[in-house]
């Protein structure tokens, strides 16, 4: 009886707790003392005081209100004048591929082979016996010696465990003899179509320097990152996108690599997120013609793969909701190339290095392709990206739109126009018709501006990443740093460049596509949220969504607009723990 009460006692006070923590809504963490701004609505709005329980926004309001909610155990946190804004959202990114890059050695700015061969012994200790010891970002031509090392030097970082070295362009490399023979390459290996070992005066011996698809078969033969070494990729991206300020990191095009797939299960698996990645997912049907596509295609894997069908088999709950912060939100597809590559209705004004005659650039994949693929994924729930830089790649796009809006109606599917780099003002009419988002690459004005206006001409160049003809339109666009084509995920760096839209020579390219810092911001939080397709729980701070924010040292409106790229980001926290602090 006395055991019956006591357990009796228990349920009832069991049962108050669980409703007093129901309906208190005791605030954990207050914030106040700075900017903070919502990135609600089409202007700025400060509000005096954020209020986070559970990982979620609980108020945001006047400071007095806040404090009404608040009770004895809440946290006060005076921001001191810095600013408070929503975690910035990585539309276009590469997360898994710049996770992987961040395993290797790095071998940026060698001064010369003594330099590479120093820094990559360091990296022998980090690697698991098993691994490959790689190191990547040297460039011959500025090494004292001016060429890559050799197979000798090679082997003074290890001799019998195999070490491959590859340069900032993804194009070539070099090999110690341990490497050659994992690869399966001998001295009677002939040279593969479109690349080359280069070879002793015998014409045959392997000297350790490769070009182009030998590298590639050497590289090919490097086994997958599982372990140790797939966490590492995982954790090592995440730090630096928090670092950044974002909350949520993209990778699209999972799949381009053969291990890519392993590492993000062993990431669920273990929980190594500690912000959300977005997958889009490589689909099979554009394998070859990937290496076309990119400079770093070369790198990527060359085999079918079915990716989508491989994360569905594993996990299938990915495609509905983050599952220990991973989802596959979409699929990605190719459509044209790089800046010199790009797809338009009309030729170059001046020809790229290499090509003649009235050159416009390369499609990737037929008609036909593009069509299957939107007949498959325009009623699901996967969203469609497409990478294109031309006009005559996005007609494409929207060719496939169109059909398959006639075979299955329309739907709110916000197919991503991923760069959409030079749009005409009749598919700008297109793409709200079917309501595509672009991201443009805003970051790419520094390295590539000054190339844009000379290959494209006037129009083309002023007219790229059309951000004020969209805002004045009233339709979505984001901004996106596609890392590690941009060397760091930086995004206050997007919002700079999509201000200042100013060149490496320092000229401005297109002035009347500027916008201002708050639009700019938009485009990295309340708009990237949405096309995501995550703005309810996402993008702005308003109450019932996440507590996914960011602390900068400077608020981005009061600066001078070419210094935003210089703005510290102090803190970011994820659903309400810090996953970043300076
Ligand atoms: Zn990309």
């Amino acid at each position: 009886m006395r055991r019956n009460l006591t357990l009796l006692m228990v349920f009832a006070l069991t049962l108050t707790s669980s409703l007093f923590s129901a309906f208190a809504q005791q605030p954990a963490v207050i914030y106040h003392g700075g900017d903070i701004l919502t990135m609600r609505g089409p202007s700025p709005e400060y509000v005096e005081a954020l209020a986070v329980q559970d990982g979620k926004i609980l108020f945001a309001g006047t400071l007095a209100e806040a404090q009404e909610l608040a009770g004895a155990n809440s946290k006060q946190i005076d921001l001191a004048g810095k600013t408070l804004l929503p975690g910035f959202i990585d539309t276009h990114g590469h997360f898994v591929y710049f996770g992987k890059n961040l395993v290797d050695a790095n071998l940026f700015n060698c001064a010369d082979i003594a330099e590479l061969v120093a820094r990559m012994k360091k990296q022998v200790e980090l690697t698991p016996a098993d691994a490959w010891i790689v190191g990547f970002g040297y460039q011959a031509r500025s090494m004292k010696e001016g060429r890559p090392p050799t197979s000798a030097e090679l082997d003074q970082i290890s001799a019998d465990r195999p070490v491959m070295v590859v340069d900032s362009s993804g194009h070539l490399g070099a090999a110690n003899a341990a490497a050659f023979k994992a690869a399966g390459i001998t001295a009677d290996t002939p040279d593969p179509t479109g690349g080359m070992f280069t070879r002793g005066s015998d014409g045959k011996s392997l000297l350790g320097p490769m070009e182009e698809t030998a590298l590639n078969a050497v590289r090919a033969k490097r086994p997958p990152f599982t372990g140790e070494l797939a966490a590492r990729a995982i954790t090592g991206a995440a730090d630096v996108w928090a670092g950044y300020g974002q909350t949520t990191a993209m990778e699209a095009g999972l799949g381009l690599g053969n291990d890519d797939i392993g590492i993000v299960l062993n990431a669920i698996d273990k929980k190594l997120l500690t912000i959300d990645l977005y997958i889009a997912a490589k689909d099979s049907a554009l394998d070859d013609t990937i290496a076309a596509a990119y400079s770093v295609g070369s790198q990527y894997n060359p085999q079918p793969s079915g990716v989508v069908e491989k994360l569905r088999a594993a996990r299938p709950d990915l495609d509905d909701r983050y599952v220990n912060r991973a989802r596959m939100g979409g699929v990605k597809f190719w459509l044209d190339g790089s800046l010199d590559t790009a797809w338009f209705t009309q030729p170059y004004t001046e020809n790229p290095a290499g090509k003649t005659g009235a050159f416009s650039g390369y499609r990737q994949i037929p008609d036909e392709t593009l069509d299957a693929v939107f007949d498959k994924y325009w009623p699901t729930e996967l969203q469609i990206h497409m990478h294109m830089n031309g006009d005559a790649a996005a007609d494409q796009a929207l060719r496939a739109i169109a059909k398959a809006v006639k075979k299955h109606g329309m739907r709110d599917h916000r197919p991503v126009f991923v760069h959409a780099t030079w749009l005409r003002t009749d598919q700008i009419a297109l793409i709200k018709e079917y309501g595509a988002v672009p991201s443009f690459l805003t970051a790419g004005i520094i390295p590539g501006g000054d190339s844009v206006v000379r290959l494209w001409g006037p129009e083309r160049s002023a007219g790229a990443m059309a951000s004020r003809t969209f805002l004045r339109a009233g339709l979505p666009f984001t901004f996106s740093h596609d890392a590690p084509v941009s060397p760091t995920p930086s995004i206050l760096a997007l919002v700079d460049a999509g201000v200042n839209r100013l060149s490496g020579s320092g000229k401005v390219v297109g002035p009347d596509e500027r916008i201002p810092p708050y639009d700019a911001l938009r485009a990295v939080t309340a708009t990237a949220a949405y096309q995501l397709k995550e703005e309810k729980s996402k993008g702005t701070l308003e109450a019932g969504k996440l507590a996914d924010l960011v602390v900068l040292d400077k608020n981005p409106l009061k600066v001078e607009p070419t210094t935003i790229k210089d703005i510290l980001v102090l803190e970011t926290i994820k659903e309400g723990n810090t996953v970043f602090k300076r």
